[in-house]
């Protein structure tokens, strides 16, 4: 069997074809509704960011309170939910870590590293101790072809050197190295309500689905008792027959160093809608220092979005543009314009934040693909200003009306990208939480 077979990677809903530019492209073989799963794929290997470590099972990653979680008696650095996760963590690779780890972690060469580094090395680690059960014929034939998809991506552009790693192994360095090389560009942050609580290693997500900063697809995770963590890529709008599927490796609206992350981290140039549009206005100036030209600026984005059709970011036509707007891509426009919308939202002043919360969302609306889920989490922020107005003042109706509208938007967002990650605290468990208060207004 080829290692990179595209055979292998079909499904009867999505193929690998060649692409003209890139390595290979995902096609729809079947028409996508907005918020049908696309693929769902198990974590081959994993590993909890240090914040998380004893919060979480190492194994099925279920967030619990410290004192529930069971401590792996052997290496007392591992905590799982009850003997069944430890189990299947056991079998999964643990075992060849687990008496190993405390004088692996505790040495010199893995203190001396840097803590994003150290996530590597961890992880690094846990793809080997599972590697090497694959290579004895223990795992099934899913794990088998995961393993070996993983070696046959692309490494990506630099050569940094590869950690040192925990588990006895007889992997030659070479292939050691060859095996980390794929890491920076290919594997996961896997997130729980859009925060990041762990990195990932999903290897045929990774094969089959190229990067677009106007995403057709987004990818979001499933934690379940007793089971590893499944990524699923979603539909975030309607993908017809033979479109081709991708999904953002970063956040789009990183509009001017996004282009420098894919070179250094990626090794590609991105040739989306939204970077011909961004590559056509050149040098980006910076948005006006003052506030009243901040607003003016933040004012003609509001019409400008408000009469569009479609975005240019979306179809490429940068001539739909208007050039005077080229400000609102600096970096610094988005994270002013935020700062104005918190701190007018923490002070009470409830009509700035919502002028700043309404420039937001035009910008949203123009950087980002429809019902993604950046911009139901602002309309969420937007909802609970609504909120905290109407019961620190005297409230009136515009403001109901303005709670319920964005609560409706918020909820219409969220269930495109469905129920993700923990099944408690989330933005949708939140929307429930304040459409309940509002009936007692
Ligand atoms: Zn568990
Ligand atoms: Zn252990
Ligand atoms: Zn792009």
């Amino acid at each position: 069997m080829s290692s990179d077979s595209f055979d292998d990677l079909q499904t009867n809903n999505i193929s690998l074809v060649p692409h003209v530019v890139g390595r290979s492209k995902c096609i729809a073989k079947i028409a996508f509704s907005a918020g049908s799963t696309i693929l769902s794929n198990s974590s081959f290997a994993d590993v909890l960011l240090p914040s998380e470590k004893s919060h979480r099972c190492d194994y099925c990653h279920h967030l619990s309170g410290s004192d529930s979680l069971k401590r792996c008696t052997g290496c007392a650095s591992f905590y799982y939910c009850d003997p069944t996760c430890q189990s299947m963590h056991w079998k999964s690779g643990h075992r060849k870590i687990c008496g190993l780890y405390n004088s692996y972690t505790s040495a010199s060469s893995f203190q001396a590293l840097e803590e994003h580094k150290k996530m590597d090395a961890l992880l690094l680690s846990s793809l080997i101790a599972h590697a090497t059960l694959v290579d004895a014929n223990e795992r099934n034939s899913d794990e088998n072809t995961a393993f070996l998809t993983f070696q046959a991506l692309l490494p990506g552009p630099m050569a940094a050197s590869a950690p040192p790693i925990c588990p006895k192994h007889s992997f030659p360095a070479e292939v050691i190295q060859e095996l980390y090389s794929r890491f920076e560009n290919n594997n996961f942050s896997i997130h729980s309500h859009f925060k990041t609580y762990a990195h990932g290693i999903f290897p045929i997500a990774s094969r089959l689905f190229n990067h677009s900063c106007m995403p057709n697809a987004a990818v979001k995770f499933i934690l379940q008792v007793h089971k590893p963590v499944k990524l699923e890529v979603v539909a975030l709008r309607a993908i017809s027959k033979g479109d081709e599927i991708c999904i953002p490796y970063i956040d789009p609206a990183l509009l001017q160093t996004r282009t420098t992350i894919f070179d250094l981290t990626y090794g590609f140039t991105c040739c989306c809608p939204s970077c011909n549009v961004v590559r056509a206005m050149g040098m980006i100036p910076e948005p006006p220092k003052g506030q009243v030209e901040f607003q003016a600026v933040c004012k003609r984005l509001r019409e400008f979005v408000g009469v569009m059709r479609l975005s240019p970011f979306s179809t490429g036509d940068d001539s739909l543009f208007p050039r005077d707007l080229a400000c609102v891509l600096h970096e610094s426009f988005i994270s002013t314009l935020s700062e104005h919308f918190s701190a007018a939202s923490h002070d009470g002043q409830y009509d700035v934040a919502m002028e700043s919360s309404k420039s937001l969302s035009a910008f949203y609306q123009l950087i980002y693909p429809p019902n993604y889920p950046q911009i139901g989490l602002h309309i969420l922020e937007k909802a609970k200003t609504c909120w905290n107005h109407l019961v620190r003042s005297t409230h009136t109706m515009s403001i109901v009306t303005e709670l319920e509208r964005s609560l409706v938007t918020a909820r219409e967002v969220f269930a495109v990208i469905g129920l993700e990650g923990d099944p408690d605290n989330g933005p949708v468990a939140e929307i429930s939480t304040l459409s309940d208060a509002k009936k007692s207004l």
